[in-house]
Formats: structure tokens, C-alpha cells, sequence
């Protein structure tokens, strides 16, 4: 385990106050099916609170998306752990991974919690910025933000044991899968109809006999976009 769990919640104002509304959370994901106990023990750790904007805070660990301005939303707490489990399911742990979609860095603070290397891209500079700060004032500065279109992956940190897409699409970017190292796992919101409101967990692995799909729960997220803004 990775000591900035144990320190997180030692940081003055920071844990305290909703330890036990982060511990009904947690409860919540279990009776929602969520089992890996890396996973319970990452999502109980990270305090969602510091991410939402301070007017919504009273609904941080509501398992809802949450508004964070410029049309976009924090993920729902459900489909974090649940997306991340799926990557994990087998496996000792994560890896080399990269976000697409930091958005305020909610997410990437869980998969800091269970791997050393993360990287994270997000499209939207202001966004990217509240993410840094976010992620400052808990400590977690090992974790590799950059201003870029998810779309061209990070072939500077490639290749990748893991890739997940916090923003949708209906394909899934080939210059991505070029980025996965052999064994390696992509978790995306992959949309199933025209208008973009159909969408499922869609996890795809690189195997040395080809790729293997999978197929998991629906879900709701944010279009994958192109350029940066
Ligand atoms: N990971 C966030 C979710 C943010 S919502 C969390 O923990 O809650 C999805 C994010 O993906 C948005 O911030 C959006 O700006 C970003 N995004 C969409 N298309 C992108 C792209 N091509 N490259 C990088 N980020 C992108």
C-alpha cells in the first residue's frame, strides 16, 4: 500500500469531518456489487469532498455525477470503482496507467492510491489547473497531469499496463490500443447508439493471441472531445 494513503487523512481539515460519510459510501459500492477490497479501501480513502465545488460539498459522497463547470461533470463514485475493478480483476494491481479525462483529478487520486505511476491528460486548461491544485492540497504530487487531447494518448510515458477513458466515444482509438503494453487493459465508456445515450463499460486487453472484449454495465458520461481548450 502507498504511504500517502496512511497521511491523507492525518492533513489538518482534510478526512476528519467525512470519514463516516466516505464509510457509508464504501458501504453503499459493496451492496452495489463493487468486491475488491483494493478498490473499497482506495474509493474510503480519498476524500471526494476536496474535489466538488465547496456548494455542493454536502452531496460529495452521494453516488451521483456532480457538476464541475464548463459542461462537465465529476464521475459517479459507482462507476470509478467499478471501471477500476474491471482493470484490476486478476491482476496485482495497475501498473503504468493513464487517464484520459482528469477532469478535477477526483479519479486520478483513487488510482494513485493503487499505483505508483499515474498519468492523467485533460482537454480543458482551467479544469486541468483545479485538478493540480486539488491534488496538491492532498499531498498526491507524484501524479503526472498534462494539458493535451486524450486522443493522442502519452506516447512520451508509453507504454501503458492500463488506460481508462473518463469521457465517451463510439470507437475505440487505435492510436490508444498502440499504447498498451502487451497485457494491457482499456476501460472506456463505449456508446452503443446513434445518440450517443446508450453506453457500457467496454474493457479491451491486449493478449499475445489478439484482443479480447468485454462487455459490462451501462453508464452515462461526458463525449470524448477533440483539440484542447
Ligand atoms: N476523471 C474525472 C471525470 C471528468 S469528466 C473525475 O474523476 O471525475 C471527463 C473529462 O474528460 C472532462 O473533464 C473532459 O474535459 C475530459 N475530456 C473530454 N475529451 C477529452 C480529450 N480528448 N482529452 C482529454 N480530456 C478530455
Amino acid at each position: 500500500m502507498d504511504s500517502a494513503a496512511f497521511n491523507l487523512s492525518a492533513q489538518a481539515g482534510i478526512g476528519m469531518t467525512s470519514q463516516r460519510t466516505r464509510t457509508r459510501m464504501v458501504e453503499r459500492l459493496r451492496e452495489q456489487g463493487v468486491k475488491d477490497p483494493r478498490v473499497l479501501h482506495a474509493m474510503g480513502v480519498i476524500p471526494r469532498h476536496v474535489f466538488v465545488e465547496p456548494a455542493l460539498a454536502n452531496r460529495a459522497y452521494d453516488d451521483t455525477a456532480l457538476p464541475l463547470g464548463f459542461a462537465q461533470t465529476i464521475s459517479q463514485p459507482y462507476v470509478v470503482a467499478r471501471m477500476i475493478e474491471i482493470l484490476l480483476q486478476g491482476r496485482d494491481g495497475l501498473g503504468k496507467t493513464l487517464e484520459i479525462g482528469a477532469g478535477c483529478g477526483y479519479q486520478a487520486a483513487v488510482l494513485s492510491i493503487l499505483t505508483k505511476q499515474v498519468f492523467s491528460v485533460e482537454r480543458i486548461a482551467p479544469l486541468l489547473s483545479r485538478a493540480r491544485d486539488n491534488l496538491r492540497q492532498l499531498k498526491l504530487t507524484r501524479i503526472r497531469l498534462k494539458h493535451a487531447d486524450g486522443n493522442l494518448g502519452l506516447p512520451e510515458a508509453a507504454p501503458f499496463d492500463t488506460v481508462i477513458l473518463a469521457a465517451s466515444s463510439k470507437t475505440v482509438s487505435q492510436t490508444l490500443l498502440a499504447q498498451l503494453a502487451p497485457g494491457g487493459r482499456l476501460v472506456m465508456p463505449l456508446v452503443t447508439s446513434a445518440s450517443g445515450a446508450e453506453q457500457v463499460i467496454f474493457l479491451i486487453e491486449r493478449t499475445e493471441s489478439g484482443w479480447i472484449e468485454t462487455r459490462f454495465d451501462a453508464v452515462r458520461f461526458v463525449p470524448l472531445l477533440a483539440g484542447v481548450e
